[in-house]
């Protein structure tokens, strides 16, 4: 058959090594692709303004698990994580197309109830479904979304552009989804073994909705227009607050500090982390999944921003080399690592 001669494992390159690797050689012939890979979504110039275009798929047994996930819950999801990326460039998503691998176990009442979640969240972000594939599958189901968006050229962000000194800013509460999927897989693990016992979901209802129903933050969008804010550059936090904050510096070129004691954390999340001997700073830098926005802004937008409690100001933007640190109360630094997900991690 085929040679396959190749012996290098994924997980010695990592996602993002791997990406680098399978995209270096991509050469750009169209005057119109203003940004390939590299960023929250691609941007292509269309004339007056910029279209946005990302993509991002969900793997049953990878990215959720049908004994818990219910379908609505994660046709909604599939629809969110994806129009976070529109929203990271400070654009508004106008169109999806949707592809899904099914397996024959599925019904096509479970399919609809799929679509059910998907036309919600379409509803909710005001996008259109125009498109997209259904096959079948052999391994499970498979949701791949494409989100379409635009954006005026002057207000577009990317991760890079971020300037020394500039306030580091984030939207929400971190760490959250990371918990849910925590109790979600505690509470699975008992039913496994006992499956006429009832989970124990008491007061999780919101970490539990951050893992299984997430909210984009469109908000933060239509904030920027009202304050006539521009960030210097952004990110959205599907990985965990370490390794966007990472990508935010490395794009920019520039170091980051952040400061521990302000990263914003739910009580419950932090409750739930302690339950699980689990520093909750930890689970929001490194949890991931959270959906907010990760942005920096120019120092002298502090006065504009001090009093709108949706964004937290967690630190700044440092010299050129300087690193990317957590400082904590103490004075200590920490130098941030990007532990958040690796899809090709051996366990
Ligand atoms: P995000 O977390 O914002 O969805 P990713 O980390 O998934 O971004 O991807 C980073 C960049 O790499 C994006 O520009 C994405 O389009 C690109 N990318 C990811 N996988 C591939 C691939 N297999 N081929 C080409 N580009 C890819
Ligand atoms: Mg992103």
């Amino acid at each position: 058959m085929f040679e396959n001669s190749g012996q290098t494992d994924l997980s010695q390159l990592g996602e993002f090594g791997i990406i680098d690797l399978l995209t270096k050689d991509a050469k750009k012939v169209q005057a119109s692709t203003k940004l390939g890979v590299g960023d929250d979504a691609a941007v292509i110039d269309s004339g007056d303004r910029y279209t946005l275009v990302s993509t991002d798929m969900l793997l049953e047994g990878v990215h959720f698990n049908l004994s818990y996930a219910p379908l609505k819950h994660l046709g909604y999801k599939a629809v969110v994580v994806n129009l976070s990326d529109i929203y990271a460039m400070n654009g508004t998503p106008r169109q999806i197309t949707v592809s899904i691998g099914v397996s024959s176990k599925f019904s096509v009442e479970a399919l609809e109830e799929i679509y059910a979640g998907i036309h919600l969240a379409c509803n909710f972000y005001q996008v259109d479904l125009v498109g997209g594939d259904t096959t079948s599958s052999k391994a499970g189901l498979v949701i791949s979304v494409t989100a379409i968006g635009t954006v005026e050229k002057d207000k577009v962000a990317f991760r890079a552009g971020a300037k020394e000194n500039d306030l580091i800013c984030v939207t929400g509460d971190l760490g959250g989804a990371y918990m849910g999927l925590q109790i979600l897989e505690r509470e699975y693990a008992v039913f496994k073994g006992a499956p006429t016992s009832q989970p124990d979901l008491e007061g999780m209802d919101y970490i539990l909705e951050r893992q299984l129903k997430p909210e984009a933050q469109r908000g933060l969008i239509q904030l920027f227009k009202e304050k006539e804010l521009q960030p210097t550059s952004m990110i959205d936090v599907s990985d965990g607050l370490a390794s966007e904050l990472i990508h935010l510096a490395k794009a920019s070129g520039l170091g980051a500090t952040i400061y521990g004691d302000k990263i914003p954390v739910d009580h419950v999340t932090a409750q739930v982390a302690e339950e699980f001997s689990i520093n909750p700073t930890v689970a929001a830098l490194n949890g991931g999944e959270d959906y907010e926005l990760l942005f920096t802004l120019p120092l002298d937008s502090y006065e504009k921003i001090k009093d709108i409690p949706e964004i937290r100001m967690i630190g700044h933007i440092t010299e050129k080399g300087s690193g990317v640190y957590m400082a904590d109360q103490a004075g200590n630094k920490i130098t941030l690592e990007a532990q958040g997900w690796n899809a090709f991690k051996q366990d």
